[in-house]
């Protein structure tokens, strides 16, 4: 699932392609990714892209957002006037824009269009006043984040203070509350079993069990693979593209995930083991994570 790499990747796009736009009519094809009222988004103006752990949230100045949550395979993918060189669209767009897993389109000013695409259907759109955003469940719940997009919640950064008060109240595997959005919002399972590589700490262990040693170099790796991640524009496994519909990169400087049976490129003395842990594929090196 695209994580907050991706999803600010998504953030910042949207961001360039549809401030100060302004919706003009909302397509629903699928009533099940966006059950509410699409009309009170028409005729408002977007004034900013917020993001909340994996969410994003369009605010218009008419005092409504849509708030969105691209869960596995949902894309959001933009095609205007003001894209002035339009990629040749990845491959991962499955069945085009607009095609067959296009369920909503909004229809921007200036003849702009933003498709959500989503073969899987697990998406979701929520058209909510802009002002109850915060009180919708998954964002109330939503624990602190390694890092605040400039737009998000305000009270929300995770420090290494925080960190460490959240791991030592947990005796379940370290990985399991790295993952839990509601401990730590915005890191899944790429990202979780990274940091645990680069901080020589096995998935496995008991939260509580680290070191005050080991917990701060924890809270530095979750840092530094999330900022690589962004900085290479997410990864693209499944389906996720940004909205001009380009692919990320980080799947190609992976650390751990997906290495199983591969030599560790730091200790070189053992092969990557996946296990799987809370029914997610879980990559480790048995030599040097440990
Ligand atoms: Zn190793």
């Amino acid at each position: 699932m695209p994580e907050l790499p991706e999803v600010e990747t998504i953030r910042i796009g949207l961001e360039k392609y549809l401030v100060g736009h302004k919706i003009t009519k909302v397509e629903v094809r699928w009533r099940k990714s966006l059950p509410e009222n699409e009309n009170k988004l028409v005729e408002g103006y977007v004034k900013k892209i917020r993001r909340f752990g994996k969410v994003l949230s369009i605010d218009l100045d008419n005092g409504y957002s849509a708030v969105i949550h691209i869960k596995l395979t949902g894309q959001l993918i933009y095609k205007g006037s003001n894209l002035p060189n339009p990629p040749s669209l990845s491959k991962k767009i499955v069945g085009g824009v607009p095609g067959k897993h296009t369920h909503v389109t909004f229809f921007l000013d200036k003849g702009g269009k933003l498709y959500f695409n989503d073969v899987r259907k697990f998406g979701w759109i929520k058209v909510v006043k802009t002002k109850d955003v915060e009180e919708i469940p998954f964002i109330k719940k939503l624990g602190p984040e390694p890092f605040v997009s400039a737009q998000g919640k305000p009270s929300g950064k995770l420090t290494p203070g925080l960190f460490k008060q959240i791991l030592s109240k947990s005796s379940r595997p370290v990985k399991i509350v790295l993952m839990d959005q509601e401990k730590i919002g915005g890191v899944g399972n790429i990202y979780a079993n990274d940091a645990l590589w680069l901080a020589r700490i096995l998935p496995t262990w008991s939260a509580k069990s680290l070191s005050p040693k080991e917990q701060s170099k924890l809270y530095d790796a979750i840092l530094n693979v999330l900022k690589e991640g962004l900085k290479r524009g997410g990864a693209s496994e499944l389906s996720y593209v940004t909205p001009d519909g380009n692919e990320g990169s980080y799947q190609e400087h992976f650390l751990a995930y997906g290495r199983k049976d591969e030599i560790c490129s730091r200790c070189r003395k053992a092969k990557f083991k996946k296990i799987t842990l809370g029914g997610r594929g879980t990559y480790f090196c048995p030599y040097c994570q440990k």
